[in-house]
Order: C-alpha cells, then sequence, then structure tokens
C-alpha cells in the first residue's frame, strides 16, 4: 500500500480552500457578490436561523458568504498546515486587519485584561491604549524577549484573559519566543493571540507553537499586490463558539466582503513564491545595508548582530522574512534624504506588497502611538521601515545606494 505523501506548503497554497464545483464548473473561485441569499422555503429559512440541520446554507453576507469562507479555510489550512488536528481549527475573513485584531480582542479578552507587547503597529497599540480601557477591559504593555516582565505583569493582573504579540514587530522586528509565552499564558490561565502578519504560516505557524489565536493583516503578503485591504483570524472551533467571537463579528459587522475575499485568495496562490523570493531579497538588502558605512544598525532577524536570531531561526522556516528597519548614521535628516531620494523604491507605508516600499514610522505609521511606548519600545525617530519586495535585489539595492549618496 502506498504511503499518503503531504502536499508541499506550495501545493496546500494553491488549492486551499476549495469549496463545491459551482452549477458551471467554473475552474476560479466564483465571486458571490451578493447581500443576502434566497431560502427554498420558509422552513428552510427559520431553520438557518435557529443554526439548525436541513436548513439554508447561507442567509445575509454579513453572517457568511461562500467566496468569504473560502478564503477563511485557506489562511486557515495554512496556518494549521502541520498539525495533526488541523479540523478542529477554522478562519474567519474581516474588512481590514484592525477589523480581525479588534473584533478578536474584545470577544477573547471581555471584561479582563489583556498584556500586549510594547511595540506593535501604531493602530492596534492606540486600541489597546487609548480604547480599550473605555470598553471594559484593560491592558497593560511589557517587552515579550523579557519573559521575567511579562509574568510580572501577569502576577499583577491575575485577571488577564490575553497576551498579545506580534510574531514579528512593527517596526522594531522583536522576535517573540512563542512557546515560552505560550507556556506562561497556559500557567496563568490567558490565550495567547499572535499577529503573524510580517511571518505569514510560511515562516512562522504560531499554531505549532502553542498560540491560541492567530491574526493577520490580508492586506500584507498573503494579499500580497497591494489592492485590498483585509484580515483573518483564525482559532480552534471551540474557542471562536465559546468566546463568541463569530457574534461579535456579526453584530460589530467587520466581515469581508466577497470581490476583496477573492482577490486575497488570488494573492494566498502564490505566498509561499513570493515568500521565498521576499526572503532572499531581504537578506541581501540587509547585509548590504549591514555594511553600508552611512549605516548606523539594521534590524533584521537574519542578521547574526540581531539580538534575537537565534531564536528566529529556530522558529522561522526558510528564510528572515522581506521586513527591514534600519537607522542612518545622520539620524533622522538622513533618513529623510533617503526617503525622499528614491526611485524603484516607492515612499508608502503598507508592506507586504511585490514591490519594494520604504516609510518612516516615527511620523508616519506609529506617529499615533504613545510617547512613553514607543520610547520602551525603541521606535526612534531616525528608524526607517523598509518592506523589500520581488524585483531583482541588485535593482532596489542599486537604488538604495544611489539615495544614500544623495545628502539633502
Ligand atoms: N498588523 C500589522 C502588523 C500591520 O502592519 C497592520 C497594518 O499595517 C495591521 C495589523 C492592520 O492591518 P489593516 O491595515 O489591514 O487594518
Amino acid at each position: 500500500m502506498k504511503t499518503k505523501i503531504k502536499p508541499t506548503l506550495e501545493s496546500v497554497a494553491v488549492h486551499a480552500g476549495k469549496g463545491k464545483k459551482d452549477q458551471y464548473g467554473s475552474h476560479a473561485t466564483p465571486i458571490y457578490q451578493t447581500s443576502t441569499f434566497v431560502f427554498n422555503d420558509v422552513e428552510s429559512g427559520a431553520r438557518a436561523f435557529r443554526h439548525e440541520e436541513g436548513g439554508a446554507s447561507h442567509v445575509y453576507s454579513r453572517l457568511g458568504n461562500p467566496t468569504v469562507e473560502e478564503l477563511e479555510r485557506a489562511v486557515c489550512e495554512l496556518e494549521t498546515y502541520s498539525l495533526e488536528n488541523g479540523d478542529d481549527y477554522a478562519g474567519m475573513a474581516f474588512g481590514s486587519g484592525m477589523a480581525a485584531i479588534t473584533t478578536g480582542i474584545i470577544a477573547l479578552a471581555k471584561g479582563g485584561h489583556i498584556v500586549a507587547q510594547d511595540a506593535l503597529y501604531g493602530c492596534t497599540s492606540q486600541f489597546l491604549k487609548e480604547e480599550v480601557p473605555v470598553m471594559g477591559m484593560s491592558c497593560s504593555f511589557a517587552d515579550m524577549s523579557d519573559l521575567m516582565q511579562v509574568e510580572m505583569e501577569l502576577k499583577k493582573h491575575p485577571e488577564t484573559k490575553l497576551i498579545y504579540l506580534e510574531s514579528i514587530a512593527n517596526p522594531t522586528m522583536t522576535v517573540s519566543d512563542i512557546k515560552a509565552l505560550s507556556q506562561l499564558a497556559e500557567e496563568y490561565g490567558a490565550k495567547l493571540m499572535v499577529d503573524n502578519t510580517f511571518a505569514t504560516p510560511y515562516h512562522i505557524r504560531p499554531f505549532e507553537l502553542g498560540a491560541d489565536v492567530v491574526v493577520h493583516s490580508t492586506t500584507k503578503y498573503i494579499g500580497g499586490h497591494g489592492s485590498v485591504i483585509g484580515g483573518v483570524m483564525a482559532a480552534k472551533k471551540e474557542l471562536i463558539e465559546e468566546s463568541e467571537t463569530a457574534l461579535f463579528r456579526k453584530n460589530l459587522g467587520g466581515i469581508a466582503g466577497p470581490m476583496d475575499a477573492w482577490l486575497t485568495l488570488n494573492g494566498v496562490k502564490t505566498l509561499p513564491l513570493r515568500m521565498k523570493k521576499h526572503a532572499e531579497n531581504g537578506m541581501a538588502v540587509a547585509r548590504f545595508l549591514e555594511n553600508h558605512p552611512k549605516v548606523d544598525y539594521v534590524f533584521y532577524p537574519g542578521l547574526e548582530s540581531h539580538p534575537q536570531h537565534a531564536l528566529a531561526s529556530s522558529i522561522m522556516k526558510d528564510g528572515y522574512g522581506g521586513m527591514i528597519a534600519f537607522e542612518l548614521k545622520g539620524g533622522y535628516d538622513a533618513g529623510v534624504s533617503l526617503m525622499n531620494n528614491v526611485k524603484l523604491c516607492t515612499l508608502a507605508v503598507s508592506l507586504g506588497a511585490v514591490d519594494t516600499l520604504i516609510q518612516h514610522p516615527a511620523s508616519m505609521t506609529h506617529s499615533i502611538v504613545d510617547e512613553e511606548l514607543k520610547k520602551q519600545a525603541g521606535i526612534t525617530d531616525g528608524l526607517v521601515r523598509i518592506s523589500v519586495g520581488i524585483e531583482g535585489a541588485e535593482d532596489i539595492i542599486a537604488d538604495l545606494e544611489q539615495a544614500l549618496e544623495i545628502q539633502n
């Protein structure tokens, strides 16, 4: 008897999430661009509302939609790629990464405390600092690379329901020890929620390391082409049910639209291919920057100088991604000059697109972050963030080289 060979991540990405063949046998996933669904009869509609067997499969697109569900299955399959019990997990798609993050946090931490990473994407940080306290929850911040600090926060706040972090933090590139943190979370009766946007399931799969919830801004690498805003949350079905996350999504109304889900699904199919090139280019650009006389410091998990390089090497598969943060010796002014003089690279926020994007966190994505937190997390005024695209590495390097030559 032939033993079943596990398909590669590349094959899973291409075929993941496939639903039933539609009535015309469409090869590409149909875009079910509809707000509502027709019931065969009153009983089938009523059964669907009572969540009973034999009811209509779909009711209204704010609750669920076949195109959106294909995306949910696809991302979940990638995140649970190597798990034996992958079928126990489910994905939920949202209209943005922030909708996935905020809905997930509200559902999972309701009425309790959150211990969050000090360095986080600006809007997540602002939500936790400013909005969470007026929603009947509380939040304190810790350096997730310091397990003693995290444990102190857990001891101080026995009502902690959630530990929240980014597998690779935006923009400091801090890599977290998800395994150790998931053990701490379990010990203190909390759940561990990981934003895996920078790493993607190509490099890091947080469930394998013990995380309870994974969220993504699919706007970034998963969508991959800078053409759509979206988010996904994945967790064990049991946890989704018990936390009533589907109910919160229904009533907060943050589900993804079918067209956006379809665009994102197209990105999923090439995620491993693109990530391979992002990571190769990321390493080449990081090495170039590290050896440039005008560069003071480069934060890239693949460099030996990265504070968590050993940890990154033990948890990251097939490279270290395409995100780099760096400081120039000339500080803020030199950074501004570089960003104003690039030609191939695009001066824009966001990341994970096929083209190289460069931006200044302190005045852009992280300008809304509390000053104290920024200082604590090491988000300095001189930090430049680059999302290395899939162009030829030599072209990206040549562009940065010419822009670094100019000083104005
Ligand atoms: N998480 C991370 C790490 C991000 O970088 C971003 C956006 O830049 C988000 C979440 C928010 O995602 P979205 O813009 O899709 O709401």
